[in-house]
């Protein structure tokens, strides 16, 4: 069984992980996929800042605008 993440996956879930709050077993292929994923890694570590700016990670799901934004760096790096 293919128990790879696609970056979507990787990022709806994204806070959970920060949050340790990925159910158990998830977090393996999570890290898995960071590992071999530069994108999400990138992702991750924009997370990372956004929470640390905050000084707090949002409970909420992060709002759609800010992972719109998120997601457009993401691609425009991605085609450069
Ligand atoms: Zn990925």
């Amino acid at each position: 069984m293919d128990t790879r993440l696609a970056c979507d996956d990787v990022m709806q879930r994204v806070t959970e992980y920060l949050d340790e709050a990925l159910p158990p077993g998830a977090k393996e292929p999570f890290e898995q996929h960071l590992a071999e994923c530069a994108n999400c890694t990138r992702y991750l570590q924009e997370i990372r800042q956004t929470i640390h700016r905050l000084g707090a990670l949002p409970r909420e799901p992060m709002p759609a605008s800010m992972k719109d934004r998120l997601l457009q760096a993401l691609h425009s790096r991605q085609s450069a």
